[in-house]
């Protein structure tokens, strides 16, 4: 039985991850501080014989006894408000948590996949996103506390691998959305779900127009654990091509949830990238893989969960 370490597993995307692991026949140990995950997305694994849950920063050295054969490095503050939030614990995360998680890898002869990020690319030039763009990111603005984090963590990466001879993956995500996201964690999706289950207008940031592409998790996963069994160890996008505006993701939302209060105009954030698109080229020709699930099925995948969230109760599992 292969065992996994999964940092991050309170997380959203660590969270389903412990669960797609779990369904492979892994032995999953997944480790949070719970900063910005929550236990309740981990609840219906408390009884499984082959999951177990460490609370631990990771910033700090890694204890995890027995044997690793996969480290997935998920731990980091992701949404922009909570990165803005807790500036100095994302770069922290993003370069100390990988040097102990990339040292933990090396000290158990285990594989070590890291949770990068379509912010690398940062307010793109280059449109779609290839990995072989360098990006436009500003160091000093504020989203570059998560974008350089994740930046240095990919060179981190590469170099235990070019050092160590380490096996290493990099993984980018690109928007990613589905159950278990946090209904305050201020993205799109969430943020717009919520205010239109609670009959409030949606907040739309500048003219709408910028655009992103959404991934359904179950795809997102599959990618990721493909990239993992794969020998690529350069980064991969992983994420959905089908791009949209912000203005019409507000109006799709809308007419999914039967609502049709106008939207409401907000600033938008400094340095919000105003496009952004994954080329998929290499993860499918490297892969085999592509996203099977779209926006309106993803979408009817999703809305139960914050239905339950909105109205306070526990959510049966989409
Ligand atoms: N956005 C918006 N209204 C909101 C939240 C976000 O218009 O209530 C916009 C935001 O400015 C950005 C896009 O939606 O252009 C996606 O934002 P998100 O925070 O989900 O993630 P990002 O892709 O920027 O990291």
């Amino acid at each position: 039985m292969p065992r996994a370490l999964v940092t991050g597993a309170a997380g959203f995307l660590g969270s389903h991850l412990c669960d797609k692991l779990l369904g492979l026949g892994y032995e999953v140990v997944g480790m949070d501080n719970l900063i910005t995950g929550d236990q309740r997305n981990l609840a219906h694994l408390h009884d499984d014989p082959n999951f177990s849950f460490v609370r631990h920063d990771v910033t700090q050295f890694i204890h995890c006894p027995g044997e690793l054969d996969e480290v997935y490095h998920f731990a980091s503050p992701a949404s922009p408000i909570d990165y803005l939030r807790i500036p100095i614990q994302t770069m922290k995360v993003g370069a100390l948590g990988t040097h102990n998680c990339l040292g933990l890898a090396l000290a158990k002869g285990a594989r070590f996949l890291i949770a990068s990020t379509s912010e690398c690319y940062g307010d793109p030039l280059v449109h779609p996103q290839t990995e072989d763009y360098y990006g436009n990111v500003n160091p000093v603005g504020p989203r570059g506390c998560y974008d350089e984090a994740k930046r240095f963590a990919e060179a981190l990466t590469m170099s235990y691998h070019r050092h160590h001879g380490l096996q290493t993956r990099i993984v980018r995500i690109f928007n990613t959305y589905g159950p278990r996201m946090r209904l305050d964690d201020g993205r799109v999706l969430p943020a717009f779900i919520g205010q239109a289950l609670r009959g409030e207008p949606l907040t739309v940031f500048g003219d709408g127009s910028q655009t992103r592409s959404f991934c359904y998790v179950d795809d997102l996963l599959e990618g990721i654990y493909r990239l993992m069994q794969s020998d690529e160890v350069y980064p991969t996008n992983i994420g959905n091509p089908s791009e949209m505006s912000i203005m019409d993701f507000a109006v799709k939302i809308q007419a999914t949830l039967g609502t049709d209060f106008p939207v409401e105009s907000r600033p938008l954030p400094e340095n919000d990238p105003k496009v952004r698109q994954p080329d998929i080229s290499k993860a499918r020709s490297l892969l085999g893989w592509e996203p099977l699930i779209d926006l309106d099925e993803g979408l009817r995948r999703t809305i139960p969960f914050f239905q339950g969230r909105v109205k306070g109760r526990t959510p049966t599992e989409a």
